[in-house]
C-alpha cells in the first residue's frame, strides 16, 4: 500500500535514479518532479512541475527528495523547500556540512518540518559504517579507499585540454594496499600513494598524443604526484565501454582488544552506478523521514541520528523476528 508520498527537487542524474528507486518500492508513491527547467515530460510519467509552484504541493507530498548539485543548489534550494516539507537532500560539501546542518536545523525548526542532509554512499553509508567500526573498536586505524570509480573534475580537467574530444578518469584503489589493510596490516598511507588514476581519451584526429599524455600527467592539484596511467582509444570503444558512472569503494577499521588480538571491519561497496544507488539510500531516507515527523522530530538530522529499523518498510515486530 503506497502510504508515503514523495517529490523530486531536480530532475538530473539523482533525480531520475529516486524516480527509478521509488518504482521499486511499495510503501512510496511519487507525486511530482519540480524542477527550474521547462520540462515537457518524465520518464515515469508523473507531471513535471516549475520549482515555483511548489508551495502548492503543502499537504500533498509527505518529503521531497532534494536531487541539485552540492556545488550551488542545494545552499539555496534546501532551506527554500524545507519552509514548506519534510527533505532529504545528499549534500557533499565536507567543509560546508555545519553550516548548512545550521541553516537547514533553524527553517526546519521554525516551519516544524524534519531534514535528513548528507545522505548517500559518502557522506552518508560510509560515514555510518565509520561510526560504528571507531564506537567498537576504540583502539584501531580507520582506511577509506575510494573507487574503482569515475571522478567527474578529472574527467571533466583532460577534456579541457587541446587535441581532446573525450575522456573517462577512474579513480582505482591500489589492490596491494587495500590486501595488505585487509589482512590486519596497519600501514601509514597517503591518498595519492594508495589510489591510481586510470584515463581513457578520445583524441583529434590530427592531436599529438605525446603532448596530451604529458598535459595530463603534469596536471598540477589533479594529477601531480598520483600513478597515473593514460590509455588512448576509437569514439566507438568509448561509447562502448565507458558511458557509465561506475563507483565505489572501502571503508576498514583495524584495531586491537588486546596486545595481539587483531580485529578487521570491512565495508565495500562495487557501484555500477553511483546516482542509481545514491538515489536508493535517498529514497530508504524518505521512509525514515516520514516516520521521524510521525514521532513528534522537528529540525535537521544527519545519518548518525536515524534508527536503522526506520529505513525499512516492515515494522518493529516483523524486524525483531529477524534479529537472529
Ligand atoms: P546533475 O548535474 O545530473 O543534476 C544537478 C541539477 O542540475 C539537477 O537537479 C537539475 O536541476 C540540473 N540539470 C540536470 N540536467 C540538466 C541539463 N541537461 N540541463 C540543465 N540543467 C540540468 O547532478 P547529479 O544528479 O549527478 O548529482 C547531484 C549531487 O548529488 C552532486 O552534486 C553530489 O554532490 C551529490 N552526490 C552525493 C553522493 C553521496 O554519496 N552523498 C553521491 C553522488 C552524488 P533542474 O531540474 O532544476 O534544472
Amino acid at each position: 500500500k503506497k502510504t508515503i508520498k514523495i517529490g523530486i527537487v531536480g530532475y538530473g542524474n539523482l533525480g531520475k535514479g529516486v524516480e527509478l528507486a521509488a518504482t521499486q518500492c511499495d510503501d512510496i508513491e511519487l507525486v511530482a518532479v519540480f524542477s527550474r527547467r521547462e520540462l515537457t515530460e518524465t520518464q515515469s510519467g508523473v507531471p513535471a512541475v516549475s520549482l515555483d509552484k511548489i508551495a502548492e504541493y503543502q499537504g500533498k507530498i509527505d518529503v521531497m527528495l532534494l536531487c541539485g548539485g552540492s556545488a550551488t543548489d542545494l545552499e539555496v534550494q534546501g532551506p527554500l523547500v524545507a519552509q514548506y516539507f519534510n527533505t532529504i537532500d545528499s549534500f557533499d560539501t565536507h567543509a560546508k556540512i555545519p553550516t548548512y546542518f545550521a541553516c537547514m536545523d533553524e527553517t526546519a525548526k521554525k516551519a516544524n518540518t524534519v531534514s535528513i542532509i548528507s545522505v548517500g554512499w559518502d557522506p552518508g553509508l560510509f560515514s555510518l559504517n565509520r561510526l560504528l567500526a571507531t564506537s567498537v573498536l576504540p583502539n584501531g586505524q580507520d582506511y577509506t579507499f575510494w573507487g574503482k570509480g569515475v571522478s567527474q573534475g578529472h574527467s571533466d580537467a583532460i577534456r579541457r585540454i587541446a587535441g581532446v574530444k573525450n575522456a573517462k578518469q577512474y579513480t582505482i584503489p591500489k589492490e596491494e594496499v587495500v590486501n595488505a589493510i585487509r589482512s590486519g596490516e596497519c600501514p601509514a598511507i597517503k591518498g595519492n600513494e594508495v589510489h591510481l588514476r586510470d584515463c581513457y581519451v578520445v583524441a583529434e584526429d590530427d592531436a599529438d598524443l605525446t603532448a596530451i599524455e604529458a598535459a595530463i600527467k603534469t596536471m598540477p592539484n589533479y594529477f601531480v604526484g598520483y600513478e597515473t596511467i593514460v590509455h588512448f582509444i576509437s569514439e566507438t570503444e568509448f561509447n562502448e565501454k565507458h558511458t557509465g558512472i561506475p563507483h565505489g569503494g572501502f571503508v576498514f577499521r583495524n584495531g586491537q582488544t588486546s596486545p595481539g588480538t587483531n580485529h578487521v571491519i570491512e565495508f565495500a561497496l562495487k557501484l555500477d552506478s553511483n546516482p542509481e544507488f545514491t538515489s536508493s539510500v535517498l529514497v530508504a531516507y524518505a521512509r525514515a523521514a516520514y516516520r521521524l515527523k510521525q514521532h513528534g522530530g522537528s529540525g535537521a538530522s544527519t545519518v548518525f541520528d536515524i534508527p536503522f529499523a526506520w529505513l525499512s518498510p516492515k515494522s518493529g515486530e516483523e524486524l525483531r523476528k529477524e534479529l537472529l
